[in-house]
């Protein structure tokens, strides 16, 4: 924890701000992973204010995805983003695709006209421990507090159990 926190004092990101200190002393792993891929690109607070400026409605989707009889999903869906975001999630894992309609369906490019998203998946087996979907609740939590710093409308553009408005 010393340690990481005399790493933490030299990086910065591209603009030249340091990391949120409060992130690292959290120690969240999956956290400190989002701001250790995010460095080679303007901070958070960068980028919010210049999404400000356009008036960017980004907002966020979290739901609980059926995929087959073994295996569920979180999943994550990001909608309204522009550069640097797309790019930053892009390198954090995100996939460029359409829309969720619900828990078991995906768009075709016709119900939400045409509209994409960015999306990230994290699978559990049903046969998983408590524990570990617990965990990975947290990590997704981790991940949408993460997304609300580069919203200009912060953590009201998050929604947890919503699918995006069609
Ligand atoms: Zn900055």
């Amino acid at each position: 924890m010393g340690n990481l926190a005399a790493v933490a004092k030299h990086l910065v990101y591209q603009c030249g701000h340091p990391p949120n200190k409060a992130d690292f002393a959290l120690f969240e792993e999956n956290l400190l992973e989002l701001t250790l891929c995010s460095l080679e690109f303007n901070c958070p607070d960068c980028c919010r204010a210049a999404f400000s400026l356009i008036d960017l409605d980004c907002q966020a989707y979290a739901n609980l995805h059926y995929i087959d009889q073994n295996f569920s999903a979180f999943t994550l869906e990001v909608a309204n983003v522009v550069s640097p975001l797309s790019d930053i999630l892009a390198t954090n894992g995100y996939q460029f695709c359409w829309p969720s309609l619900d828990e078991l369906s995906y768009d075709n490019g016709i119900e939400y006209g045409g509209v994409s998203v960015w999306r990230k998946e994290f699978w559990f087996d049903h046969q998983t421990s408590p524990e570990n979907v617990l965990r990975l609740m947290n990590h997704l939590k981790q991940e949408m507090t993460w997304l609300a710093n580069y919203f200009p409308r912060g953590k009201q553009g998050t929604h947890y159990g919503k699918f995006m408005p069609r």
